[in-house]
């Protein structure tokens, strides 16, 4: 081992209790020991962080870090001090006085890492204060707000671009869990990186599991996930302010500690509902996609989508909160074709605001508006994933541009076996396609009717009773009909026509399945689907005592409570299961447990012992 490489290990065990280091961190740390530029993507979860925060920590240097977010900011310095690492932030409506001790900190290189929002970089007496005290050395986090390409633009990190004109000599580090080749090009061009070395990770999540499920009841299915995490750290995504009100109601009302989250709340509310999140007063959160950076809670055990996101990017960003400290977590995807429709509809609308606010006319033809038809392009996308077949991690990884080359994940919804394919695709097929010739220009519902043989106002007045294919799926259950109804609309097998009142029409392909031309493919959740917590209960919870585990969660939120920061702080979840393996009763073994370094060793280490030691002799 390199003396270099030996002082960058021991530095991370002193502050951080880690001894490996995860994917290309080595590397990253390793181009910032050298002040060499570089753009590193790594998934959400991936240890992002370290990589900036290790280099000045073993030069003595100080480096700057810009980030978008203040509760961002303050939290990553609550979590370095607690381990003892010298960093501070500087953002706008701080009082003058905090000001002016990061000011002389800065002055006296106390600070290893000094956190900025962009907007206060280049203001030229901050870029004073820099020169001063020789910082040279940056580093951009969330580097994808320079893009517009990204999923989350902000204009203010334009102004990054100048850093390298303001400051002589500036080395820059961009990171980003955003993968996709334009926005990377996009962001070392506008940053400009001088011959960066380019890291990119996998994008796999292996510890989440991801299941796609047709939705047939929101509130029942919903409750059904969450009730597999009780107690555990949930968000639920809505596509609108008023299903996330709906839905947190009535979850509330079945007695989970749940509230809702959404753009058009006051502060003070919003406020309040991020912050009892993060104190664990509050297990589950039902939002819209408002809800998202500034999580910094790492124990997130499942995501819910409620509804079909608007399109990979956007689910992989939303599911990449779950499971942040690397322990299995749950994605579940609740998808009705009928989101498609109305995510159509809610982009037209804001494409329309938008040429209306630019004061262009209203695009004349659907297609006109390049935005639009993007949107349109990448929500296809977003539809083939979740009404496909194939497995999910691998639909995922190949999205962003990376081969998957295991067979079988173990970890989604297709190769767990809990989708199985209709026996008779072709047949059923068949009869659905035959009830929408008798009765063409009906919606989804009144054709599920008549297969269903429903006894109903409209099934009346149309006599549709007397149809051939009236009661054909008889003792199907209504949302597996439904559900292949879209399924066929997925495949093109079936036209339903755009606007507001979309009905069902066949099309030449329809006709080559009548004709039995083509063969259909149509699944259904299995009739026994493998047990979902045999997964859930994989190798991180082996040797676990869960009691203990449950009991130290309880003292952690009591220290966090009394000093007045969040519990994520205090420890994350490995450390809180190592701990509860491995049982230490004394401060040597204690220091042998993931996430603790030297700082929590002596801070935190007596305490723990104290309540382990106690637990035991009790049971
Ligand atoms: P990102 O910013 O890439 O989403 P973070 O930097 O927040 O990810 O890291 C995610 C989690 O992984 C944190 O809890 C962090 O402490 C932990 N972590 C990072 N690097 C390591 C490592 N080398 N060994 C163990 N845990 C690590
Ligand atoms: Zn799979």
């Amino acid at each position: 081992m390199t003396p270099e490489l030996d002082a960058i290990r021991s530095t991370m065990r002193r502050y951080w209790g880690f001894d490996q280091f995860r994917p290309l961190q080595e590397e990253a740390i390793a181009a910032g020991m050298a002040r060499r530029d570089a753009l590193v993507v790594m998934p959400t979860g991936g240890g992002k962080s370290l990589c900036y925060q290790l280099p000045p920590a073993v030069t003595g240097r100080t480096d700057v870090v810009i980030s978008p977010l203040i509760a961002l900011m303050k939290d990553q310095v609550d979590g370095l001090r607690e381990n003892g690492y010298p960093a501070a932030a500087l953002y706008s409506g701080m009082a003058p006085d905090a000001v002016r001790e990061v000011e002389q900190g800065l002055a006296d290189g106390r600070w290893r890492l000094l956190f900025v929002a962009p907007e206060r970089l280049l203001a030229p007496r901050f870029l004073n204060w820099l020169d001063r005290a020789t910082v040279r050395d940056f580093a951009v986090d969330e580097a994808h707000c320079i893009s517009q390409w990204g999923h989350d633009f902000r204009p203010e990190y334009r102004q990054l671009a100048e850093l390298k004109t303001r400051l002589d000599g500036v080395s820059l580090r961009a990171f980003t869990a955003t993968a996709t080749e334009r926005v990377r090009a996009d962001i070392a061009a506008q940053l400009r990186l001088v011959d960066p070395l380019e890291l990119v990770g996998r994008f796999d999540r292996a510890n989440l599991t991801y299941r796609v499920v047709p939705r047939t009841d929101v509130q029942r299915q919903v409750l059904e996930v969450l009730r597999r995490h009780a107690g555990e750290a949930a968000i639920v995504y809505c596509l609108s302010r008023r299903d996330t009100e709906t839905l947190a109601a009535s979850l509330s009302a079945q007695g989970l500690r749940a509230a809702h989250y959404h753009a058009g709340m006051e502060s003070g509310p919003r406020h309040r509902t991020q912050e009892a999140f993060a104190e664990e007063k509050l297990d589950v959160v039902v939002a819209t996609v408002a809800f998202g950076m500034g999580i910094d809670r790492s124990d997130v055990r499942c995501v819910l989508h409620a509804a079909l996101p608007k399109s990979i990017e956007h689910y992989q960003q939303e599911t990449g909160r779950a499971g942040r400290d690397g322990l299995e977590a749950e994605c579940v995807l609740l998808y009705s074709g009928s989101d498609v429709i109305r995510l159509e509809r809610l982009m037209e609308r804001s494409a329309a605001e938008a040429a209306e606010r630019r004061g262009e006319p209203l695009a004349a033809a659907p297609g006109d508006d390049a935005a639009l038809e993007a949107g349109r392009v990448l929500l296809r996308q977003m539809q083939r994933f979740a009404s496909g077949m194939a497995c999910r991690h691998k639909g995922l990884s190949e999205y962003f541009g990376q081969a998957y080359e295991r067979d079988g994940c173990g970890a989604c919804d297709v190769c767990l076996g809990e989708v199985e394919g209709v026996s008779d695709g072709s047949v059923t097929a068949q009869k659905i396609l035959s009830a929408v010739a008798r009765a063409e220009g009906f919606g989804v519902t009144h054709i599920v009717d008549i297969l269903l043989g429903a006894d109903t106002e409209r099934v009346r007045t149309r006599q549709h009773a007397q149809l051939s294919t009236y009661g054909l799926l008889k003792g199907v259950a209504r949302g597996g009909v439904t559900a292949m109804v879209h399924q066929l609309i997925d495949q093109s097998l079936l036209e339903r026509t755009p606007g507001d009142r979309p009905v069902l029409r066949l099309n030449a392909a329809s006709w080559e399945v009548l004709r039995g031309q083509r063969t259909v493919q149509l699944v259904q959740p299995a009739a026994k689907s493998s047990s979902t917590a045999a997964r859930l209960d994989s190798a991180s919870w082996e040797d676990v005592d869960r009691d203990l585990f449950e009991h130290l969660r309880g003292v952690r939120r009591e220290l966090a409570e009394a000093r007045g920061v969040p519990p994520y702080i205090i420890f994350n979840d490995a450390t809180l299961r190592d701990l509860a393996r491995r049982q230490p009763t004394s401060l040597d073994d204690f220091a042998r447990t993931y996430g603790v370094g030297d700082r929590k060793l002596h801070d935190l280490g007596p305490v723990f012992v104290e309540r382990i030691k106690a637990w035991c002799e009790r049971s």
